[in-house]
């Protein structure tokens, strides 16, 4: 069992209302620790009923909390700031028992997803509208932007924390109630931010959680209603798309944080040392299980060689292991379903003739675990150049031009994250403007901030979340022509 300093924080029941509640059939759904198979915990597994008491308490809770002043809502939010911030051990152990990744890391997304609470608690105060110069000498325009209304999230599960905080900080400062489905093999940290939410003195039904194994139905019943105004998402493509299709009937507004394929491509002139530690980052944080993780390493051809050396040594020297039971570099994938992708797309690869430099196996602790693993000589026909793989598998092209490599970059439907390292002014602006994606680091291989817009672009989704556009997504602009004057 856990042992957290705050017990509380570990709840079995979903938050509707500002009520605590089980399922309306009393059914349940285990929470499984993904490194040993161990149940952590039941939650309740809900259905469209319960859904919709949700929806109902979200849109009875928003005249007052849209009428409250910016800095009212600004205090709340900065009082669950410092709430998350307290409770960041727990938090972490909470979400490294559920998610698997390494506690070092859990405790880096909690205080990553308490910057987003931060960040909106003062944006919020900071939402101005327009007068516009008007056309007509007895006339005013004023543009103000008001909350969309209630709004539904959908997260997934390799981001337990911080996935919620990008949503559900900028709704609620925006004036915005909400309704969240965590994803199912994640829930006890979205819970444990609903209990601190309500110790903030969030006022119940501005924040409601469902649990549930049907995520079709329970979205279904978001995409449906006519309450709700606003879908934000975060997760597959494929699941992004049939979401959009259902909010067209109502025609909601919508936000898709969806898949990726990033490229991180290495330049000639590139500092070798400093783009392995940035691709070992990229590629193997969370275990490869980031939609931003470098899917295709590119490499040019004069430091081919030498980078797959560096990189195979830097690889192998990553340890695995049961996040709460020491320090480690990589914990277990999420399910077996995950374990089973990554060995299909690293047999197809090899099957087309890549060449395994290292890893390439379940590794040795067993359950879900993987070895880090670094395939060379990779090309477009394989699968892993097309898929998103989520996993600790890291597929190396080479590549001989500039012009090569962008056009092997943007080879993709996706455009969420693309990376690359150079050292030639000139080439930086270029490959930076050449890159098609809502997102590019230069000589890093890390670019998530709360102060930054995170999105893509392509299949990769529509809108941005975090900087001081994301609170755009829960606003609606109004135009008032005010005559007479
Ligand atoms: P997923 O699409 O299977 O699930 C995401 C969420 O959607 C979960 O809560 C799930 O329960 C729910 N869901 C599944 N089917 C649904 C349906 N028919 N109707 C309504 N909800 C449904 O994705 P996943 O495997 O949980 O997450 C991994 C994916 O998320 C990857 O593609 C990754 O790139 C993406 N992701 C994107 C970002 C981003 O910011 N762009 C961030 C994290 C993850």
């Amino acid at each position: 069992m856990l042992s957290l300093k705050d017990s509380d924080l570990l709840k079995q029941q979903a938050y509707i209302n500002g009520e605590w509640q089980a399922a309306l059939s009393g059914k349940t759904m285990p929470v499984i620790n993904p490194a040993n198979g161990e149940i952590l915990a039941y939650v309740p597994d809900m259905r469209a009923a319960e859904t919709q008491q949700a929806i109902d308490a979200a849109a009875a809770a928003l005249p007052l909390w849209k009428k409250k002043t910016a800095k009212e809502r600004s205090v709340l939010l900065r009082r669950w700031f410092d709430l998350i911030v307290d409770a960041k051990d727990d938090l972490a152990m909470l979400m490294t028992a559920e998610q698997g990744k390494p506690l070092t890391e859990a405790a880096g997304e909690v205080l990553y997803g308490a910057s987003f609470v931060e960040w909106y608690a003062e944006e919020g105060k900071r939402v101005y509208g327009d007068l516009i110069p008007s056309h007509a000498a007895d006339k005013r325009i004023m543009v103000s932007r008001e909350p969309v209304g209630v709004v539904a999230a959908i997260t997934p599960w390799n981001f337990p924390n911080a996935m919620i905080t990008r949503k559900c900080a900028p709704a609620l400062a925006a004036g915005c109630t909400m309704v969240l489905k965590p994803a199912e093999d994640t829930p006890l940290s979205a819970l444990a931010l609903m209990v601190l939410a309500e110790r903030a003195g969030i006022p119940k039904g501005v924040i409601n959680v469902i649990t549930t194994t049907q995520p079709a139905e329970v979205g279904s019943v978001f995409t449906a209603s006519k309450e709700v105004r606003k879908l934000s998402f975060t997760g597959s493509t494929a699941v992004g798309k049939q979401l959009m299709k259902q909010c067209a009937d109502t025609v909601k507004k919508v936000s898709m944080e969806l898949g990726g394929n990033a490229p991180l491509i290495v330049f000639d002139d590139a500092d070798l040392d400093k783009a392995v530690q940035g691709a070992i980052i990229s590629k193997f944080r969370n275990a490869g299980q980031t939609c931003v993780c470098a899917n295709r390493v590119l490499v040019q051809a004069g430091v081919y060689d030498a980078f797959i050396e560096k990189f195979s040594v830097a690889v192998q020297a990553l340890s695995v292991g049961h996040g709460l039971q020491g320090v480690f570099d990589q914990g277990p994938l999420i399910n077996q379903a995950a374990v089973n992708k990554v060995s299909e797309l690293l047999e197809d690869a090899v099957s087309k003739g890549a060449r395994l430099v290292c890893g390439g196996n379940p590794h040795e602790l067993g359950g879900t675990f993987f070895e880090p693993t670094v395939i060379a000589d990779v090309v477009p026909e394989m699968r892993v150049s097309r898929e998103e793989i989520f996993g600790p598998i890291a597929p190396v092209y080479r590549f001989e031009t500039e012009a090569e490599a962008i056009a092997m970059a943007n080879d993709t439907e996706y455009g969420l994250a693309a990376y690359f390292y150079a050292n030639d002014l000139g080439r930086v602006w270029r490959v930076s403007e050449g890159l098609e994606y809502g997102m590019v680091a230069v000589n890093e291989g890390v670019l998530s901030t709360e102060v930054a817009p995170f999105g893509g672009v392509k299949e990769s989704g529509i809108g941005r979340e975090g900087s001081r556009y994301g609170i755009d997504e829960y606003l609606e602009m109004k135009y008032t022509l005010i005559g007479g004057i």
